[in-house]
């Protein structure tokens, strides 16, 4: 099932958005629920092109955007998606904001229903820092109290996920986020947690300059960050080349982007026997730093 978009506004402003402006300042009208409710049906009677991520993937639909939350008819567009596919898995990409208002969160809980996920990004453990990254004074606070109230509320069978995503702000953000996740969510076993070397297209690359952090060096904040990592039984890796991370850190990579959006640059590549299992390198990371970074891995 696919990954829909379902509303291109946000509330938040991150620096490493992967929305250019020309989607996230664009008209919302084929977003409606109307055009939307149109557009599931022609997918469900076969038409998969309609969808350009995740079409082909019959195990959960995922509902993104811009801030999915925000759609004027999100309720009635969330209750439709669950009585087509009542049995599927539906994960929310949100920044989490709304559900600080406990009402509203539990209006979803109730409509959404298992299997569902809901997946929060958390920038930093430091609130001026996490603001800073989301463009919104606040976000921190609203983002903590979100999580602390699906902790409570979700029922079983409703799956948390956290995500933190690299790049150059901060000294030792990751392992400062990390503690900090440790020290207020210390039940490990009850969500995943995904460390994400962070895209480059829409805002981030406008901000590239300002986020540049390499593979090689990104990783190695991931190494600095192990004897942290291991406490999460649920931690994984993305985007992250498995000839770039330790070897002892590989199994917890995996590989999230669609085909079309990586590469194996034939001369570190070609000879490597991790290739099946190996995200290779993102498109644009390629386009602009090559593959200097990478290291044939032969046995
Ligand atoms: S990354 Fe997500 S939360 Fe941040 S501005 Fe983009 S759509 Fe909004
Ligand atoms: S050389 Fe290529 S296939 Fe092998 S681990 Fe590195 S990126 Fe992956």
């Amino acid at each position: 099932m696919p990954a829909v978009s379902v509303w291109n506004k946000c509330n938040n402003r991150c620096i490493m958005c992967t929305n250019g402006k020309e989607y996230s300042e664009g008209p919302s009208d084929q977003y409606v629920l109307r055009k939307q409710i149109e557009k599931m049906e022609r997918y469900l009677k076969g038409n998969r092109g309609i969808f350009y991520k995740g079409a082909e993937d019959p195990r959960y639909i995922t509902l993104t955007g811009g801030e999915p939350t925000l759609h004027p008819d999100f309720m009635k567009l969330l209750r439709y998606y669950r009585k087509r596919c009542p049995d599927l898995e539906i994960t929310l990409l949100t920044n989490g904001r709304t559900f600080a208002d406990e009402t509203f969160l539990k209006q979803y809980l109730s409509i959404i229903r298992t299997p569902a996920r809901t997946i929060i990004p958390l920038h930093s453990s430091d609130p001026d820092e996490h603001d800073y990254i989301a463009g919104v004074k606040g976000a921190f606070n609203q983002t903590i109290k979100a999580l602390k109230s699906l902790f409570r509320f979700a029922p079983p069978g409703h799956s948390i996920g956290i995500r933190y995503i690299q790049h150059g702000t901060g000294k030792l953000r990751m392992e400062r986020t990390l503690k900090f996740l440790l020290e207020n969510f210390p039940n490990t076993f009850a969500y995943t947690v995904a460390i994400i070397h962070f895209e480059i297209e829409g805002s981030s690359l406008e901000n590239e300059k300002k986020l540049h952090i390499s593979l090689k060096d990104s990783a190695k904040e991931v190494l600095a960050a192990k004897p942290l990592i291991e406490k999460f039984p649920c931690l994984y890796l993305y985007h992250y080349p498995l000839c770039v991370l330790e070897p002892s850190l590989r199994c917890r990579a995996k590989i999230t982007l669609p085909e079309e959006e990586r590469v194996y640059p034939e001369e570190k590549c070609g000879q490597c026997c991790r290739r099946q299992d190996c995200v290779g390198l993102m498109i644009d990371y390629n386009r602009l730093f090559g593959s200097s970074e990478l290291e044939t891995i032969k046995q």
